[in-house]
């Protein structure tokens, strides 16, 4: 047998096990899986050994924003930071300029991402214009799900989340039963926005400035009710939900509720809620500004649980690229300041070095990153795992090394707001990570190119509905 390339002597992370493999890439593809590679002929080969071969991660929620604000970071810069990070799959969101809500935009999106883009990309569309032809044409043009959000627009930014934000019921109720009809996953960032916004006011009017107002403004029963109310309206609907950036206890037991009587939503978190609590606003001031908040050590050990217990499906970054200068507003004037951090470099790192310390096995390290936001998804098995015939989107990680975070080595265009992870240390290391079968990050290097990542499209069909 003829491979392009063989990564010979790796601990293969498979769904089940680990199991020392020689692996056959050729055209972008997974083509041998075998104890002994014997009889392969490779044009390169990797010898991989005392290393691990994963999956490469599949970040099921990710910001770059592109076109809009370039500044901030576009598809080339952000999809490097993601290759660096061993992530191989960005599901971007819709925030862009104009939202990404109608086909055009969508069209549009998708052939800047298929240009610049180092990793395989998914576009998310936006429902809330609730017009079924624009929705439906973003289905046609390969919309790997849809987005909503509970709240208004962030201040100062309605033309970014235009089709968005979907805050009154009867324009959600709308929604839902559009994007139902679609199959397709409809994420949801669910925080009440009148009770947030009544928060909001009497801080403001307390004269309130300090980051930790920030919290104090969307308490958890903010994000509980709104999860409430959506599933509750949910029931009779039956779109595909899934509950984004779960931060705490509270959210996570509604979750557990409807789920215990059959509602099929999926929820996820991020690493901030499981590496960080509110104690660290004080190190990284709004630059820890992130909807939800982080919250209390409680909450983070109720985070964990819903992982080991299957509550969560999945961990993904909410990668956010802003400028420091909108970032220091807070300064100023704290509810100016837009919320979110970059991440996208840590995910692996953090999961993997929760695995690497025998908290997690590796295969649901795995699983959380990249396997069952696959399968949610309508991607598996394409991608999401190594198997004969998936893509070939790997990492070679170094369990042995070390890897600590430094400003100098991110590659995501917000290095300077990554406050939270600055000079924190992880077991492990992404020395490698290959794309449709190709290198495009090696030795702490970019040696891909723009245009690399495919835009990936989802099978409504294979929407895994129960987890
Ligand atoms: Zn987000």
């Amino acid at each position: 047998m003829q491979v392009d390339t063989l990564i010979k002597n790796a601990r293969v992370a498979l769904e089940t096990d680990v199991s020392e493999m020689d692996v056959g890439l050729r055209d972008g593809r997974i083509i041998a899986l075998a104890a002994d590679s014997t009889g392969i002929s490779a044009d390169e080969t990797i010898d991989a050994a005392g290393k691990l071969l994963l999956p490469g991660a599949i970040d099921i929620h990710f910001h770059c924003r592109a076109p809009a604000y370039p500044q901030r970071g576009d598809f080339a810069t952000e999809t490097r930071a993601a290759a660096a990070g061993g992530v191989t799959t960005v599901f971007e969101m819709p925030i862009s300029k104009p939202c990404c809500a109608t086909g055009d935009v969508f069209r549009m999106r998708k052939a800047l991402g298929e240009r610049d883009a180092y990793v395989n990309f998914g576009l998310y569309g936006a429902p809330g214009l609730l017009d079924r032809g624009e929705i439906d044409d973003m289905v046609s043009e390969g919309a790997i799900g849809f987005k909503i959000f509970m709240t208004a627009a962030p201040k100062g930014r309605d033309d970014e989340f235009e089709g968005l934000c979907l805050p009154q019921a009867p324009e959600l109720y709308q929604a839902l039963n559009l994007v139902a009809e679609t199959g397709l996953v409809c994420a949801v960032h669910a925080e009440n926005n009148q009770l947030l916004e009544w928060h909001t006011a009497q801080l403001i009017q307390a004269n309130r400035n300090d980051v930790p107002a920030h919290g104090e403004s969307r308490p958890p029963h903010v994000e509980a009710l709104a999860i409430a109310t959506l599933l509750a309206l949910n029931e009779s609907i039956g779109a595909n939900l899934h509950i984004a950036h779960v931060s705490g206890a509270e959210a996570l037991a509604v979750i557990r509720r409807f789920k215990a009587t059959g509602s099929t939503v999926s929820a996820e978190t991020c690493p901030h809620y499981l590496f960080f609590t509110e104690a660290d606003l004080e190190r990284c001031g709004p630059y820890a500004k992130i909807n939800p908040p982080l919250r209390k050590e409680a909450d983070q050990a109720a985070i964990w649980d819903g992982l080991l217990d299957g509550t969560l499906l999945a961990i993904t970054t909410d990668h956010s690229p802003f400028l420091v200068e909108e970032k220091e507003r807070a300064r100023e004037d704290l509810w100016a300041a837009p919320p979110g951090a970059p991440g996208v470099e840590e995910l692996l790192l953090g999961v993997m070095h929760e695995a690497l310390s025998k908290r997690i096995s590796v295969n649901k390290a795995i699983e959380l990153v990249a396997t069952n936001g696959a399968k949610r998804f309508g991607v598996y098995p394409e991608r999401g795992v190594i198997a004969v015939g998936a893509a070939a989107d790997l990492v070679i990680y170094d369990p042995e090394a070390e890897t600590t975070i430094h400003r100098d080595m991110l590659f995501t265009q917000a290095r300077d707001c990554d406050k939270l992870y600055d000079g924190m240390s992880f077991k492990g290391k992404v020395e490698r990570t290959i794309v449709n079968g190709k290198t495009v990050f090696h030795d702490g290097d970019i040696v891909g190119a723009p245009g690399d990542g495919q835009f990936v499209r989802p099978d409504a069909a294979r929407v895994q509905q129960v987890f």
